[in-house]
C-alpha cells in the first residue's frame, strides 16, 4: 500500500552567485558588483517545489557538517521537507560558483558536488522502506547513477509512480529507463538520450516514441515557454503554457514542473491534469527571482488553474 507520500532522491548545493564585470584572469583578483547565496540543486528544488505545493515530500541525500548544511537544513524546514540526510564528516556540502557577467547576463559556472558526489547504493537502502511506501519516487542526473538506479527499482517494487528527470543531460541506460513509469526530459535532454533532434512537437512526440520502445510509461518533454508534450501508450497530448504575469527568471523551471507534476499524480489526478498542475507551478515560479525561493505555494497554483 502506497502512502500519498512524494520521496526525493537528489542533490543540493548552494549556490553562490558573483556578478562582476568580467572574469578575473588567472592570478587575478577583481572586485564584483554583487552577490547572492541561495540554494540549489535539483534534487532539493524538486522537493521545496514539491512540499510548497501541497505534497508530502521527503528528500534523501548527502550533506557535510558546515555552514551550507545548516542552509540545506534550513531551507527544508521553512518549505516543510522532511530531511532523510546523511551528514558526511569527510566532505563538504556542494556548492556552486556562479559568475554572471554583468552586461551581458551571461553565466560561467563550477559545480562542486562535495558529499552529494558520494550518494550511493547503501544511503537508498538505509530509506527503503520509506521509497517502497511512497506513491511518487522522484530521481534526477546529479547524483551517482547506480544510487538513481537502485533507487527507482525499489520503488517500483513497492508500487510507487516513478519519475525521472533526466537532467542534466546525459546518457541513460536502457535498464534504467525500464524502471521508470514518467521520463520528464527537457528538449535537449531528450535530443541527447533519444538521439531524436526535438525542436517541434512532432519531432518531441517522436522522440517519446524513442522513450517508450526502451521501457518507459510515458514521457513527458517540457517545452519551455510552449508547455509540455505528454505522450505514452493511450495518452498523447500537447499542454500549453500557462502565463501568470512577466517573466522575470526562467531558471529552476524544470524543478517547478516536476515537483508540481509529482504532487499531483501523488493525489490520484488524471497525468494529463498533473501535466497541466505542473505547467501552473512553473509558470508562476518563473515570475519571480531564484529557484527554491520561486516555487509557488498550493493556493497560488490552485487559482492559476480556475
Ligand atoms: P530550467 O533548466 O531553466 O530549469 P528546463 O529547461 O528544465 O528549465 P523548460 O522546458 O524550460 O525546463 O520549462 C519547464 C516548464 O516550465 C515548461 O514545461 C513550462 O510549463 C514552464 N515554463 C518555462 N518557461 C516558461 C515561460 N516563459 N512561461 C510560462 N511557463 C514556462
Amino acid at each position: 500500500m502506497t502512502d500519498g507520500g512524494i520521496t526525493i532522491l537528489g542533490v543540493f548545493v548552494a549556490d553562490t552567485a558573483y556578478r562582476a564585470e568580467r572574469q578575473p584572469r588567472l592570478g587575478e583578483t577583481i572586485l564584483g558588483k554583487s552577490f547572492v547565496l541561495g540554494p540549489g540543486g535539483k534534487g532539493s528544488n524538486q522537493s521545496v517545489a514539491a512540499a510548497r505545493a501541497g505534497g508530502r515530500a521527503a528528500i534523501i541525500t548527502r550533506l557535510g557538517k558546515d555552514a551550507f548544511a545548516e542552509l540545506a537544513i534550513k531551507t527544508w524546514a521553512d518549505a516543510g521537507v522532511e530531511p532523510l540526510v546523511t551528514h558526511d564528516p569527510d566532505s563538504y556540502t556542494g556548492a556552486a560558483y556562479i559568475f554572471i557577467e554583468e552586461a551581458t547576463g551571461d553565466n560561467a559556472i563550477i559545480i562542486s558536488p562535495g558529499a552529494a558526489a558520494k550518494i550511493s547504493t547503501s544511503d537508498v537502502d538505509a530509506h527503503a522502506d520509506r521509497i517502497a511506501r511512497s506513491s511518487v519516487f522522484i530521481t534526477q542526473l546529479e547524483q551517482p547513477m547506480d544510487a538513481a538506479e537502485h533507487a527507482l527499482g525499489i520503488a517500483r517494487n513497492g508500487g510507487a509512480i516513478t519519475i525521472l528527470n533526466p537532467a542534466p543531460a546525459a546518457p541513460v541506460s536502457d535498464a534504467m529507463l525500464a524502471l521508470c513509469s514518467y521520463v520528464t526530459p527537457n528538449e535537449t535532454e531528450a535530443a541527447e538520450i533519444t538521439g531524436q533532434t526535438v525542436e517541434t512537437i512532432d519531432q518531441a512526440r517522436q522522440a517519446a516514441e524513442i522513450f517508450m520502445r526502451k521501457g518507459v510509461g510515458a514521457a513527458v518533454i517540457t517545452l519551455g515557454e510552449r508547455g509540455a508534450l505528454i505522450h505514452g501508450k493511450d495518452i498523447s497530448e500537447h499542454v500549453p503554457a500557462f502565463s501568470a504575469g512577466p517573466v522575470v527568471e526562467t531558471t529552476g523551471a524544470g524543478d517547478a514542473f516536476n515537483g508540481g507534476f509529482a504532487v499531483a499524480l501523488s493525489e490520484g489526478r488524471h497525468p494529463v491534469e498533473a501535466v497541466r498542475f505542473g505547467c501552473a507551478t512553473a509558470a508562476i515560479s518563473v515570475t519571480r527571482p531564484g529557484t527554491a525561493p520561486s516555487m509557488p505555494a498550493r493556493g497560488e497554483i490552485e487559482a492559476l488553474l480556475a
